[in-house]
């Protein structure tokens, strides 16, 4: 397998459903491209996102023309800078950056990143930084990784050894899923209406996260006769930006709460009683968040209420990933 940039599938047979093209270190895959000839497969990518992601596996190491195995590298401090240096004293630097900047562009239609943890060239952050002394701390950013984020701010991206945190997993895939939505908006020709539209399918997500960004984004589209590029622009950049602030029980309960309010008129007296009830067990940590939304999501399927059923709050990613469970 070409670890370069190559698209892969997943092994089982592909559905008819439209794949996600997601980017990730070439490694996690189990291309064998680290600096000892290893990889670092991640089984979560691996076997469960890869039904609904086309994974292009990046190795910028070998991109910048490295051989595999190779001298290792890493971060050390050197006249004021931080610089990423081979074993055999190479400054690699330069080459990483300029490689982060053509990928940054060349993949413009990702809608996010999955990057190696720790690596010089590919941890998003903790990576360990060489002082002259010889002692080092974790501090760095890995340079391909650094420039990739500085070049797409709005861009999804994650480490592998923080998907093992259910909380973490949970909240990149949603954002995976909703920054792919945008680009989808956008593929189709942005329209004032069209991000109208896709702000009022964010607004119970986005309110969970901040509802003080909620009604800043809120504002900032009340008037849309300007750039609208240029307002597009900052808008997508605050909402990726706010929807990795982790939820806290009581944002979601506000939201629950919310739902409930637009949703109470059509529902009989024991339906009322029993959503209240389980959100006040949802707040008081006594259900797990999939218990209100479970009845909700059921309440919409007996009373149909369009604007509520396509917020991306009650389903961002696909049941079967999951992804709740532990929420
Ligand atoms: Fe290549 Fe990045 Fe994996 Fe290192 S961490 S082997 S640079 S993909």
């Amino acid at each position: 397998m070409d670890t370069h940039t190559t698209q892969s599938g997943p092994s089982q047979p592909a559905r008819q459903r439209e794949k996600i093209p997601l980017a990730i270190s070439a490694c996690l895959t189990g291309a064998p491209v680290r600096h000892d000839g290893g990889h670092k497969r991640n089984s979560f990518c691996m076997e469960r996102l890869a039904e609904f992601v086309d994974f292009i596996p990046v190795c910028p190491e070998v991109g910048i023309g490295l051989s595999t195995p190779r001298p290792s590298i890493r971060l050390q401090h050197s006249e004021g800078e931080i610089i990423a240096r081979s074993r055999d004293g190479a400054d690699l630097t330069a080459a990483l950056r300029a490689f982060g900047k053509q990928q940054a562009a060349q993949l413009g239609n990702i809608a996010g990143y999955i990057v190696a943890a720790k690596s010089p060239s590919c941890g998003m952050e903790r990576v360990r930084v060489y002082h002259p002394s010889g002692m080092a701390t974790r501090s760095g950013v890995g340079i391909f990784a650094e420039t990739l984020m500085q070049q797409r701010p709005e861009l999804p991206v994650e480490e592998d050894g923080r998907l093992n945190d259910p909380q973490l997993r949970e909240n990149f895939v949603t954002r995976l899923f909703v920054y792919h939505a945008w680009l989808k908006l956008n593929d189709d020709g942005l329209s004032a209406a069209g991000l109208i539209d896709f702000h009022s399918r964010c607004k119970f997500l986005l309110m969970a996260h901040s509802p003080v960004v909620y009604r800043r984004l809120g504002g900032l589209l009340a008037d849309l006769s300007g750039d609208l590029q240029a307002i597009s622009s900052d808008y997508i950049r605050e909402l990726m930006t706010t929807l990795k602030t982790p939820i806290t029980r009581r944002n979601h309960t506000n939201v629950l709460q919310h739902l409930q309010g637009y949703i109470k008129d059509r529902l009989s007296s024991p339906e009322r009683q029993a959503l209240a009830s389980n959100i006040d067990h949802y707040r008081s940590g006594r259900l797990p968040l999939l218990a209100p939304l479970t009845l909700i999501r059921h309440y919409l399927q007996v009373h149909p209420t369009p604007y509520i059923e396509q917020q991306f709050y009650l389903q961002p990613h696909p049941e079967s990933l999951c992804l709740r469970y532990a929420l």
